[in-house]
C-alpha cells in the first residue's frame, strides 16, 4: 500500500494549476492576447545582468571540480560569510557565517525549520490569508496547523483570535510579510505587539514559541514601505529568505535560514535544522547558484513594473466599486469579491477570460487573489473585462 497522503498530494491539482491549464486552452481558442491570466506568481522581469555575468565568470574561472562539487551541508563557508555581510550592512545586525544555513529556496527553508522544531502533537499557528503550502509543510513535519482568521480591514493580525489560539502545544508561528496573497506588509506596531505576546506566552508555557518569518518578497515594496527586520524585535525568530522573487530566480532554488545567536539554545536549533535538511535529503543547495546569489546578494531585479501594475489595477478596480486593501509590496492584491461565494465569482470571471484565484484556498473566502506579475499592457487591457464582470453584478 502506498502512502495515501503522498498520493493525495501528488494527484490533486491545485486550483492555480487548473486555472493555468484553462488559460492555455483558452489562449489556443481565442488568442493569447484575449486571455487575462492573473493566476500564477511567476516573476515577469528578468534577473539582473549581473546574475548571468557572475555565473559565466564563475563557470570560466573556478575549478569545475570545486564549482560543481558538494558544498558543506549548511552552504559554502565563503558564501555564508558574504550573505551575512550583506544582511548586516542592510539591517544593522551582526550575524556571522554560523548564523546562516543555505537552502533550496524558501520552501526548503520552511521545511527545515518545521521539521527541526516540531514533534507530533505540536501546533503551528498561521494567519489567514496564507500561502497554502504551509499546511503541506506543517503536516509533513508531523505537526498540525492552527489557522487564525484574517483581519480583512487591513490584513494585519487579528490579535484577539491569535491570543485565544495559543496554548502549551504551540511550537511556532509563521508570518509572511510582504504577504502572498494580500500584498500587506506588517507594520512595526504589528511586529512589536506580536513579539510581546510571544514573549509573555513563552514564559507562561515554559518553552519558547518560535517565530518563523517567511520573506521571499522582502525587497518588493512600494512607495518606500519599510519591512521591519523581525529578529530585532523577537529573539526566537528564524528568518526564511529566498532569491526566487527578489532576483527573479525561482527555478534556481536558492534561499537561506538565519538562526540568531540570541535565540534560546541557538546551537541546538541550528543542529536540528541541519538534521532536518539531512533527513529530507537536501544534501546542499545548488553549488553554482549559492555563489552567484551570495555575490549578487545586495541586488534585486528591476521590479518597478510591479508597482506600476499595482497602481493601474488598484485604481481601475476601485473605480469599478471593488474594495481593495492597498498592497505595500509583492505582486499580488486581494480584493473582496462582488458576491460572497468567491469560487462562483472566479468562475464567472472566467467567462470574461479573467483568470483570478478564489480566496478560500488562502483561508480567506470572499476575496480573490490577482497576481499582477504580468505585462503592464495586459493589465490595462484587462480593465474592460473587469468592467464587464462588475456590470454583470449590477
Ligand atoms: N513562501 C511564499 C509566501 C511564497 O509565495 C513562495 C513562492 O511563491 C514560497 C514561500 C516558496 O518560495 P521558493 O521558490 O523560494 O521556495
Amino acid at each position: 500500500m502506498l502512502n495515501e497522503r503522498m498520493v493525495g498530494l501528488g494527484t490533486q491539482r491545485s486550483v492555480i494549476r487548473e486555472l493555468f491549464e484553462f488559460g492555455k486552452q483558452r489562449a489556443a481558442e481565442i488568442g493569447a492576447e484575449n486571455v487575462f491570466d492573473f493566476s500564477i506568481g511567476n516573476p515577469s522581469v528578468p534577473a539582473p545582468d549581473d546574475v548571468n555575468e557572475t555565473a559565466i565568470r564563475l563557470l570560466n574561472e573556478v575549478d569545475p571540480v570545486i564549482l560543481h562539487g558538494y558544498t558543506s551541508a549548511q552552504g559554502d563557508a565563503g558564501v555564508r560569510q558574504m550573505i551575512s555581510d550583506s544582511i548586516n550592512s542592510r539591517f544593522g545586525t551582526s550575524f556571522g557565517p554560523d548564523n546562516l544555513y543555505v537552502t533550496v529556496g524558501a520552501a526548503a527553508a520552511l521545511c527545515c525549520c518545521l521539521n527541526g522544531l516540531c514533534n507530533p502533537g505540536d501546533e503551528v499557528v498561521v494567519f489567514a490569508p496564507y500561502f497554502p503550502e504551509y499546511k503541506v509543510f506543517i503536516e509533513g513535519a508531523g505537526a498540525s496547523m492552527t489557522l487564525i482568521p484574517a483581519d480583512i480591514e487591513a490584513f494585519q493580525i487579528n490579535f484577539e483570535a491569535f491570543e485565544a489560539a495559543l496554548n502549551a502545544n504551540t511550537k511556532a508561528v509563521i508570518i509572511n510579510s510582504p504577504n502572498n496573497p494580500s500584498g500587506a506588509v506588517y507594520s512595526e506596531e504589528t511586529i512589536q505587539r506580536l513579539a510581546s505576546i510571544l514573549t509573555a506566552k513563552s514564559a507562561q508555557y515554559g518553552h519558547p514559541i518560535y517565530l518563523i518569518t517567511d520573506e521571499p518578497y522582502r525587497e518588493i515594496v512600494f512607495g518606500g514601505t519599510v519591512v521591519p527586520y523581525v529578529p530585532k524585535y523577537y529573539k526566537n525568530t528564524l528568518v526564511c529568505y529566498s532569491w526566487s522573487k527578489s532576483l527573479s530566480l525561482p527555478g534556481e532554488r536558492m534561499g537561506y535560514i538565519v538562526v540568531p545567536d540570541e535565540m534560546d539554545e541557538h546551537e541546538l536549533v541550528y543542529a536540528a535544522i541541519a538534521g532536518a535538511g539531512r533527513s529530507l535529503g537536501y544534501v546542499n543547495a545548488p553549488g553554482l547558484f549559492q555563489r552567484v546569489c551570495a555575490m549578487c546578494a545586495d541586488m534585486t531585479a528591476d521590479t518597478s513594473v510591479y508597482e506600476t501594475n499595482k497602481n493601474i489595477l488598484m485604481q481601475g478596480l476601485r473605480d469599478l466599486g471593488f474594495h481593495v486593501v492597498e498592497p505595500g509590496g509583492t505582486f499580488y492584491m486581494f480584493p473582496r469579491t462582488l458576491e460572497e461565494d468567491d469560487v462562483a465569482f472566479c468562475e464567472r470571471a472566467k467567462e470574461y477570460n479573467l483568470l483570478i484565484v478564489p480566496g478560500v484556498g488562502f483561508g480567506c473566502p470572499g476575496h480573490t487573489r490577482i497576481s499582477y506579475c504580468v505585462q503592464t499592457e495586459m493589465v490595462k487591457r484587462s480593465l474592460d473585462a473587469f468592467e464587464k464582470l462588475a456590470k454583470s453584478y449590477r
